[in-house]
């Protein structure tokens, strides 16, 4: 018999404020709107209120935008709201992203002072040409005291860095890598420039004005990754993540298991019972209907037996881990291999995936650098 939807143990909160918006970003995000911030809060406390009773949870994950950007006295009242609708487990995790630009002593205090134990600090790079390509607005200097900063009250941070950018060479890269290592981080993202339609890179590049980085060179800039991550005494636990022992990513980990979670706030797309919403990505839409007593979901999918099975495989293989096929049985009601058989042989012909001694299938390093190209074969 299938398990039944536990009620979710995580939840993820939208903060969609930045300075102004990258040209590479399609997150959900007002830039230079701070005058909505007290309208943002208000909504997001009748969001928070439709939730009835608050509801427990093991991880918390403040994304945003900029979550950091918010001045000290309001990203105080969204902690507390949030604290109070989603009150954390004892032992659980709570991470808020952050941005060097605006870090300061002030908003780190109140991060420290509400519980939060985790930073995701969106470093992107080290150098300065491919920070000023990005369009982000804080400097190499601005990193060196964000860092310091954080450290000061947290074990726990993660930085976020870009490879692929127009420009970025190898050495480029290495020493973006290097830099990071130095900091012996926690836990490390390093993704793929994407060029999402509608954001200014994907016009500029279709202009000619951006050119993407050759697919060799990414490949060689992803082996550089694994190779120093391994070197400095992290993990890699799936294709973007890299771990120090004890730091994965809980809540990550909950969306890659398939597992259900919370989610408030403009563009947040939450988990619970098996179907899926997402909320109106305008900010002022969103606001609007919660002002009106209307819901802010924009879209909903609840999805069959046979393609939450899929998904589950797409997320699972993401993972270094793989996927366990008794544990994908129990949990989906398919047998693992029964989806798509002919691709699982391929793959595991080619070299691409791999069983392991405990019956869970997963990438092989070399598949890692194809994992798209093999993934979306069980779409
Ligand atoms: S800081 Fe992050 S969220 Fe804000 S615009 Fe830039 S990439 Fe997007």
């Amino acid at each position: 018999m299938l398990r039944p939807f536990p009620e979710p143990r995580a939840a993820y909160v939208h903060v969609p404020f930045c300075v102004h918006r990258c040209g590479y970003c399609d997150f959900t995000v007002v830039a230079g709107k701070d005058r909505l911030i007290p309208a943002y809060l208000d909504a997001l406390e009748i969001e928070l209120e439709a939730l009835g009773t608050p509801r427990p949870v093991d991880t918390l994950f403040v994304g945003g935008g900029t979550p950091t950007h918010l001045p000290p006295k309001d990203l105080s009242r969204l902690l507390n709201l949030i604290r109070y609708w989603f009150p954390p487990s004892p032992a659980a995790e709570f991470s808020v992203e952050a941005n060097p630009a605006d870090l300061d002593h002030k908003r780190v205090e109140v991060l420290a002072n509400h519980g939060v134990n985790r930073i995701s600090l969106g470093v992107q790079a080290f150098d300065e040409q491919t920070l000023q390509l990005l369009e982000r607005d804080h400097r190499q200097a601005d990193i060196e005291r964000s860092w310091n900063l954080v450290r000061q009250y947290f074990e726990n941070v993660s930085l976020d860095l870009i490879f692929g950018v127009p420009g970025q060479t190898l050495e480029t890269w290495k020493q973006t890598l290097d830099a990071a290592a130095a900091l012996q981080p926690t836990h490390v993202s390093t993704y793929g420039l994407t060029y999402e339609k509608g954001t200014r890179f994907w016009s500029r590049r279709k202009k000619g004005e951006l050119v993407a980085a050759a697919e060799n060179l990414e490949t060689e800039m992803y082996a550089l990754s694994m190779e120093t991550w391994t070197a400095a005494g992290l993990e890699q636990y799936e294709i973007s993540s890299f771990t120090r022992p004890g730091f994965r990513c809980r809540h990550n980990q909950v969306y890659w298991q398939g597992l259900g979670y919370w989610a408030c706030g403009p563009g947040a797309a939450r988990y619970v019972n098996g179907r899926r919403e997402t909320n109106h990505r305008s900010m002022t839409t969103w606001i609007q209907r919660l002002q009106q007593g209307l819901s802010p979901v924009d879209d909903f999918e609840e999805l069959s037996p046979a393609d939450r099975a899929r998904e589950l495989i797409v997320l699972g293989l993401r993972r270094c881990d793989g996927i366990d096929a008794a544990e994908f049985l129990a949990q989906t009601g398919f047998e693992l291999r029964s989806l798509e058989p002919h691709a699982w042989q391929r793959h595991l012909a080619t070299g691409f995936l791999e069983e392991t001694e405990t019956g869970r299938i997963r990438l092989t390093k070399a598949g890692r650098f194809v994992a798209d190209s093999v993934i979306v074969d069980f779409l």
